[in-house]
């Protein structure tokens, strides 16, 4: 199994967004290790950019040329896009998106590129958000939808805490590098 994350990002915004991109890769081997613990499945992580080009606005980018990007690249494979849009329509209560093998967030950009704990509280968190629909619903989860969004309710409302990890992937008080929603409580 591949699981492929893919930074979608604006030609112009290229260099700018480099130390971005390379919060990136780190961040996708984190949630090689995540995914192992949580739900014990072994996937084979895959990194890249999908650099796009001025569009008018009659080809502008949206889930749909994503999810027509994903059939096109292969749907036994896991695409999650990291994109610089909004989803244009989610059941979600965050920015992201979630299908069979797909996901996408709105990942948002930091004012100071090398701001990791707004890299991992804006995006990692939202990232593990539609990871845990997609593998719930793979493993045969019922309440894949509403039970994640039980949790993230607790984390935005009830002060309950993100998972904190450090750079080498273990738990940390310490200021984390990835942070992502708390599953302690499912059984599954
Ligand atoms: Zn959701």
């Amino acid at each position: 199994m591949i699981l492929h994350f893919i930074f979608v990002v604006k030609e112009e915004d290229l260099q700018r967004r480099k130390p971005e991109f390379e919060y990136v890769k780190h961040m996708a081997q984190f949630f090689k290790v995540w995914i192992k613990e949580k739900f014990g499945k072994d996937f084979e992580i895959q990194c890249d950019e999908l650099v796009t080009k001025p569009r008018s606005i009659l080809q502008k980018l949206d889930t749909h040329t994503l999810l027509r990007d994903h059939e096109y690249r292969g749907k036994e494979i896991f695409h999650f896009y990291l994109c610089h849009f909004r989803p244009l329509w989610t059941d979600c209560t965050c920015e992201g998106y979630h299908a069979e093998n797909f996901g996408m967030i709105h990942w948002k950009e930091p004012k100071d590129p090398n701001d990791t704990l707004f890299l991992a509280e804006k995006n990692c968190t939202t990232v593990s958000h539609e990871l845990a629909h997609e593998l719930l619903r793979s493993v045969g989860y019922k309440k894949f939808t509403a039970d994640i969004h039980d949790i993230w309710s607790k984390h935005f409302f009830d002060q309950m805490e993100f998972e904190q990890y450090d750079s080498n992937f273990k738990k940390t008080d310490a200021k984390p590098m990835f942070l992502t929603i708390d599953m302690s409580d499912l059984r599954f």
